[in-house]
This record gives structure tokens, C-alpha cells and sequence, in this order.
């Protein structure tokens, strides 16, 4: 079968004449319909995010069963499935609470498929257990793909903010790609806060306005944070979603949060930020770190996808054009998500 692999830095590959693996036991092989193609790859192929290569990239991935291991119950031939990205170890309390996101053994193994094992960029996947599987009924898994990350990762990072996501507050989301479309219309159906949007292309911006955006900045104005507060006044925004995190958005995100408010770094752009107990952010700020999120609220984001409630921008190139499709996501040339089709 054809895939496209990371062989270390700066080095994509497409071969034509891998192995189709066999499930056993637990495991389960999908015929991928859909692998998205994730910023977080380009951190993986510039080498800031340090995996040891030699494995197939791609972890947003939706397809349909192919075969089960001996011992699977509950799918059958042809289901259409998600894959829940982080496989933890399965067993630990946060695996059995659904947080394989925060496994305990997470520094000890791979992160999942196309994290350092073999992941969906290829005609079929090798899941390690059917427990990594959610269904998604009538959703077709050749746009369904992106849910599993670019969607289910700002629905974790809103989810774990939404007291303070009322209607008399502020939300900034800065970094409209991705996570960033579907950030935009998460908000706009879990809370009613007045959401702020902020990129460093207008064709962003323009698209975050019909997306639920009441306002739009462009964060290469010098004054940036500035137009930010004049929209919220005095008290800031009480949640800032960083979905790029370099030291420009992260420093933007820092001078517009308000006092008790959070501001959350999903981006994993090499941001730098100096501390100090009084002057870096307001009293009663939390900085959170967050990484992906829960099997359950998987479940979740299938649920608001199901209800018509996110409509994924999904452009489809063929797995062949894989190296091409990362330049283009590196140059911001990427409309929402791009996925690989095989
Ligand atoms: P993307 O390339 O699709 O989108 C990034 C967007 O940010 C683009 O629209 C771009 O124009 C904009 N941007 C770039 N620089 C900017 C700046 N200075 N100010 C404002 N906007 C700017 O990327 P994506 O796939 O949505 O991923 C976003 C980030 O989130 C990446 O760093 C990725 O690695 C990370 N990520 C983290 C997690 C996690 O669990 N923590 C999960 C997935 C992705
Ligand atoms: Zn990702
Ligand atoms: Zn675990």
C-alpha cells in the first residue's frame, strides 16, 4: 500500500510498497477515507518537535472498518469511525476516565499513530484497539477527519473555560487556520460570549466573520492589542485562545487577558515567555498548556457535527500530493483543513 512517511528532518517521503497490516487481538485496520493534515506535522518534519523518524505521518484520521482482531466487538465491516488520536496505555486512571491525552506512561511511548508510530496517511491504518474507535453514523469520514483533532483540541481547551465564556464577556482566538475555523464555531454554539478573532491574513479574518467572529484584528498591526481593548474595555478579555503560540501571540494573548481570566496556549510555535510575579499577565490568570482532549469529548464534537453545528472547510488532495500540501499549509495557503485522500 502507498504512504507517506517522516524519515527525519526536512525529509517527507511517498512509498508505494508498504506492508498492509494484519489486526489480532484488539486491534482494528481502517480503510482510511480522510487524514488531516495537521500544523503540528510541520513541527514534527522542521524537527522543533523532536520524533524519532522511519514512521507513517498523519494523525486526524476517519475511514471505515476493514477487518477486526479475534477478540473486537461492536464494529463490523464498513463501519465509518473516527480514530481518537493520543493512545495512551489504556489502563491508567486518566485512560479509564477517557483521557488518554494525559496517560500516565505518556513519556514513555509513542504519542499515537502518526506521532511516532505508523498513522493514516496510507490506505489503511493499523489501530491498536477498538476502544480508540468512535463512530460517526451518517457523517461522511472524508470530511469527518479533522473533528478528531482540529476540532476535538479548542473543544478541550473551551470546554475547560466555559464558566467564565458567559455572555458579558471576551473571547480572543488568535490563529484562525485549523483549529482555528472550528474554535470559532465551537464557541458559537456552547457559549454566548462576544468572540474576538485575530490572524495575520485579512482572507482569515474575512472567513472568521462569517464563522461567529464579531469583531477581527489583523495581530500584524503594531496596535493590535490596543484595538483589542478598546472592543472589551478595561477588563480584557477573560479568555484568550492561543492556536499559534509563538512569542508574538503569545506576548498579544499576555496584554489583553483580564484579571482571574485564562489564557490558554494551544499553538506549539517555540513561544518564549518571560515571567515575573506582577506585570507579564493580571492576578488570578491562569496559563494553561493544554494537549488534545478526552475520548468522550470526541464524542461530543461528533455530537455537534451530527446536530449540524460545525461545518468543517475541508480542502481533499491525494495522498501523492502530500509534500506539496505541507508547503502550501507552511506559506498559509490552507482554507481551514487540508486532508489526504488515498
Ligand atoms: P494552521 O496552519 O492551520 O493555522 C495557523 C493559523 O495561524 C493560520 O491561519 C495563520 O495565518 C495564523 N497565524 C500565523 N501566525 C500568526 C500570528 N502571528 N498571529 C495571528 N495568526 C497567525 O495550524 P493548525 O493546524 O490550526 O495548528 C495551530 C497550532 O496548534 C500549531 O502550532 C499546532 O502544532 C498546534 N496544535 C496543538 C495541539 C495541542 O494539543 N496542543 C493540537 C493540534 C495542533
Ligand atoms: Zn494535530
Ligand atoms: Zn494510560
Amino acid at each position: 500500500m502507498k504512504a507517506v512517511k517522516f524519515m527525519g528532518k526536512n525529509d517527507v517521503r511517498i512509498f508505494h510498497d508498504v506492508e498492509k497490516p494484519t489486526p489480532k487481538g484488539d486491534e482494528v485496520l481502517l480503510k482510511i477515507a480522510a487524514a488531516g493534515v495537521c500544523h503540528s506535522d510541520l513541527h514534527i518534519i522542521d524537527g522543533s518537535i523532536p520524533v524519532p523518524p522511519g514512521f507513517t505521518l498523519g494523525h486526524e484520521n476517519a475511514g471505515w472498518i476493514e477487518e477486526v482482531g479475534d477478540s473486537v466487538t461492536g464494529f463490523k465491516k464498513g463501519d465509518a469511525v473516527l480514530v481518537y488520536g493520543p493512545w495512551g496505555c489504556g489502563h491508567c486512571k486518566p485512560c479509564q476516565q477517557s483521557t488518554e491525552n494525559y496517560c500516565d506512561h505518556q513519556s514513555e511511548m509513542a504519542l499515537g499513530g502518526g506521532l511516532g508510530i505508523d498513522g493514516g496517511m496510507a490506505e489503511y491504518l493499523l489501530v491498536p484497539s477498538s476502544r480508540l474507535l468512535v463512530p460517526i453514523y451518517d457523517l461522511d469520514p472524508s470530511i469527518a477527519a479533522p473533528l478528531t483533532d482540529a476540532a476535538l483540541t479548542p473543544y478541550s481547551a473551551i470546554r475547560t473555560s466555559l464558566e467564565k465564556l458567559t455572555s458579558d464577556e471576551y473571547v480572543v482566538v488568535i490563529g484562525i487556520g485549523g483549529l482555528g475555523h472550528m474554535a470559532l464555531q465551537i464557541l458559537s454554539s456552547v457559549c454566548a460570549s462576544t468572540i474576538i478573532a485575530c490572524d495575520i491574513s485579512d482572507e482569515k479574518l474575512a472567513y472568521a466573520k462569517q464563522h461567529g467572529a464579531a469583531h477581527v484584528i489583523n495581530s500584524r498591526d503594531a496596535d493590535a492589542a490596543e484595538q483589542i481593548i478598546k472592543i472589551t474595555g478595561i477588563k480584557k478579555a477573560k479568555v484568550v485562545l492561543d492556536l499559534v503560540g509563538n512569542t508574538a501571540t503569545v506576548k498579544l494573548a499576555a496584554s489583553v487577558v483580564g484579571l482571574n481570566g485564562d489564557m490558554t496556549i494551544v499553538g506549539l510555535g517555540g513561544a518564549h515567555l518571560d515571567w515575573q510575579a506582577m506585570g507579564v499577565v493580571p492576578f488570578g490568570v491562569n496559563l494553561k498548556n493544554p494537549y488534545w482532549g478526552s475520548r468522550a469529548e470526541l464524542m461530543e464534537v461528533v455530537g455537534l457535527a451530527r446536530q449540524g453545528k460545525l461545518h468543517l472547510e475541508v480542502e481533499k488532495f491525494p495522498l501523492d500530493q502530500a509534500v506539496e500540501v505541507y508547503d502550501k499549509l507552511e506559506h498559509g495557503k490552507i482554507k481551514g483543513r487540508a486532508v489526504l485522500i488515498p
